[in-house]
């Protein structure tokens, strides 16, 4: 360990690499080995049992009593081969963060010895004792606990010495408690959807799959400096802080070389992904100084949300074995880039074809097309929902924040498809006579080229891209469970394919040809969903007048981008699909706002404790050092030589004070405003105060104290700095 002089710290410890050996030489030796995969399947089950638990997968078949004990006890036996002595239901409630309740497989016989136990029963079912997870009072209304129930569709796996189960959260009458239930009620209700769509062009279109790629955004710190930030400790981010002298203007970040340091640690997030069969496949340096990303390879999206959750776990785990922490908040220094999660989303087909990709025959495209479109008017429809989709008090810092796509929901499709809607706009409507048919698929459907260039060098500042095989939600936090963006995406598309199917399915019942029936609507969809298509730079300020001129909402804070959960068509929306009824939503928003205000109360308490405790202790203890040095000066020289270079230091105590005073006043006036919001009971009312009325003081606290750390001697300040944390490896 080196010991490195740090401001503040009068000394701390910079961590050495911890060196990572990978004890394979190539992954594929190892890859998926923790992961009850169909390969394990087959080598520990039965014939008979592995068939019915491939049938629950893929047809969501029910498994007996009697062949649940047969899947237990095999997947006992393969996870005590993998070291496991524990089992779990891992489920992923309302907070964020997946839970678990760890229970041995050990159990004492009577004679003196113990079994390993684990059966049918505890594989399907669990009772968490976990009434204090967040429920929205439905579980107060309704009953009194939840129970976690096995979801077959995602791998069981083992993790450390556990065998983890993937599980839904319900409560006693049926209500989701979670984010999965709902989501994978979202992927159904897409499936048939699309396999109804599907099938007007290829009748062997039986089951369409949503899928994800998800991007993670996070940054690294020395583990010595995070703890020394109570900010960071309690709130992931940092509530004060100076920007460096050199920030990200250099760009030198980017794909530069990665720290051996980080590389190390890159190498064991790795490895230990590759094991529980997480495709990560990238690895780069972000924008930001400090901060990095890694991407898997996509898939189903219930498995890859799963993945996500698993992974950021893993990130935190092998991060304290280096000696880092990561922080995975969307926006932990002022001034630097933030981070999100893109989620690239497709449709993928039982024939091996993707949706929304382009191919290389009109017929195709025109497939092509009408997923292309219906997507679009989907999100031109229900562009709240999105913006609902990734609120969260920690993405509002991203938002808008000239880094990150703006809080206004708008679609990039690129030059060449924008031309191909331009011409299909056109078209008349009614009939096409079949010479104009033809030229219309081989002129305009069939030149859609199956790369599309401009998409790959893509518009970087839109919240939803289309990037020549898939969309890319770009909006989504860094610290988001993808379950909810993926639950919203789905079922509004969905809904919109239930829609044309029911418009095209009447025109062909007054005697129209499917070809043209398909057009018309598609024609109709581009002309209404116009306003939400915009190919500028979705950072600038024009694009924030155009866009309210167009209609469309700019809605920067959580309290009341939430509120478009809660109208009457979202409610109408969720229900009809079956995706959460009226009491799980409200039960939903009043989670989300609660969350809200919490973590807005606890930054302001945090900050509060700092200025109080550390700050302005520091700023008046080297205020009394200067003016005690401005009073001997005055001893020992003539006034006049005393009076010419005096002055400076004076100015100098004069500004400490006058910061000093300024903290002092703003957190006393934060501390009433937190006062009277929390003797407000309901939750929305509550969670607006914190934002209008608690929130406007952070940035004016720290504007004070951020001057004050340019003025007072770096050895006494008491926080890591900016250039401490993002530059020393
Ligand atoms: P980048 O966005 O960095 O340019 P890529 O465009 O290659 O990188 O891919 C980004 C992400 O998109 C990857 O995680 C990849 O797995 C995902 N992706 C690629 N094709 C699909 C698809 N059909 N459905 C969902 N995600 C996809
Ligand atoms: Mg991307």
């Amino acid at each position: 360990m080196a010991l490195v002089r740090f401001s503040g710290l009068a000394q701390a410890f910079l961590h050495q690499p911890v060196e990572f050996v990978n004890p394979f030489n190539k992954s594929s030796e190892y890859y998926g080995s923790h992961v009850f995969n169909q390969k394990a399947m087959r080598e520990y089950l039965s014939k008979e049992a592995y068939e019915r638990v491939l049938s629950a997968i893929e047809k969501g078949n029910k498994i007996d009593r009697y062949m649940a004990d047969q899947v237990a006890t095999a997947m006992k036996a393969w996870s005590i081969s993998k070291g496991a002595s524990h089992y779990t239901h891992w489920f992923q409630p309302l907070t964020g963060a997946t839970a678990e309740k760890h229970d041995a497989f050990f159990e004492p016989t009577e004679d003196g010895h113990a079994i390993e136990k684990f059966n049918g029963g505890m594989l399907v079912q669990a009772e968490p004792d976990a009434s204090s997870f967040p429920n929205g009072g439905i579980r107060n209304t309704f009953e009194a606990r939840g129970y976690t129930a096995w979801d077959p569709t995602s791998p069981v796996f083992v993790f450390g010495s556990t065998l983890c189960i993937p599980s839904v959260f319900v409560s006693y009458t049926g209500e989701a408690l979670d984010h999965k239930v709902p989501l994978l009620r979202a992927l159904q209700a897409i499936d048939h959807a699309a396999v109804e769509v599907g099938q007007y062009f290829d009748k062997n279109i039986s089951k369409v799959n949503a899928t994800l790629g998800w991007e993670q955004e996070y940054f690294l710190v020395d583990e010595a400096l995070f703890h020394a930030r109570p900010d960071l400790v309690m709130t992931g981010r940092t509530l004060v802080g100076h920007s460096p002298a050199k920030g990200q203007q250099m760009d030198d970040h980017y794909f530069g070389s990665i720290p051996e340091r980080v590389m190390s640690y890159m190498r064991e997030v790795e490895y230990e992904c590759h094991k529980l069969g997480i495709p990560v496949k990238t690895r780069h340096n972000e924008v930001a100084p400090g901060q990095y990303e890694f991407a898997p390879i996509y898939e189903e999206a219930n498995v890859a949300v799963d993945h996500n959750s698993l992974f950021m776990d893993i990130l935190d785990k092998v991060a304290r074995r280096h000696a880092f922490r990561i922080l995975l908040h969307e926006k932990p220094f002022a001034g630097i880039n933030g981070s999100g999660k893109h989620n690239n989303w497709s449709l993928s087909t039982n024939t091996g074809i993707n949706l929304l990709a382009p191919g290389s025959t009109p017929k195709r495209n025109l497939l092509f097309l009408t997923f292309f479109i219906n997507t679009i008017k989907a999100v031109n429809d229900r562009a709240d929902l999105i913006r609902a989709a990734i609120a969260a008090a920690s993405n509002d810092h991203r938002l808008g924040a000239n880094e990150a796509p703006p809080a206004i929901i708008s679609v990039f499709i690129g030059t060449q498809l924008s031309e191909v809607l331009d011409e299909l706009e056109k078209l008349e409507s009614g009939k096409m006579s079949p010479e104009k048919k033809t030229e219309l698929k081989l002129n305009v459907v069939g030149k859609i080229p199956e790369i599309l260039l401009d998409n790959t060098d893509r518009n970087r500042t839109s919240p939803f891209a289309f990037t020549g095989n898939k969309f890319e939600l770009r909006a989504v936090g860094s610290t988001a469970n993808c379950a909810v963006p993926m639950t919203v995406l789905n079922t509004i598309v969905a809904d919109q394919l239930v829609q044309f199917k029911k418009e095209v399915d009447a025109l062909i019942k007054n005697g129209m040809k499917k070809d043209d029936a398909i057009f018309n609507i598609l024609k109709e969809y581009i002309k209404s969903s116009k306003a939400i298509r915009f190919e500028g730079d979705g950072y600038s300020d024009a694009w924030k007048v155009e866009a309210e001129k167009r209609g469309l909402k700019n809605t920067p804070d959580t309290p009341r981008a939430l509120d478009f959960y809660v109208t009457q068509d979202a409610k109408d929306l969720f229900a009809k699909h079956g995706i959460l009824n009226e009491v799980e939503l409200e039960a939903r928003y009043e989670i989300l706002q609660e969350e809200y205000y919490k973590k807005i109360q606890i930054e302001s308490r945090t900050l509060s404790d700092l200025v109080q405790n550390q700050i302005v202790p520091t700023a008046i203890q080297y205020q009394s050092i200067l003016s005690q040095n401005v009073m001997r000066l005055k001893e020992v020289l003539p006034v006049e030589t005393f009076t010419r270079v005096s002055r400076e230091q004076m100015d100098m105590i004069i500004e400490i004070s006058e910061r000093i005073s300024a903290i002092l006043t703003q957190s006393g006036e934060m501390i009433e405003e937190r006062k009277k919001a929390n003797n407000i009971a309901h939750a929305r009312e509550r969670a607006l105060a914190y934002c209008d009325h608690v929130k406007p003081y952070f940035e004016q606290i720290r504007y004070e104290v951020d001057k004050l750390e340019l003025l007072i001697d770096n050895e006494m300040w008491p926080l890591p700095k900016y250039r401490e944390m993002l530059y020393i490896r």
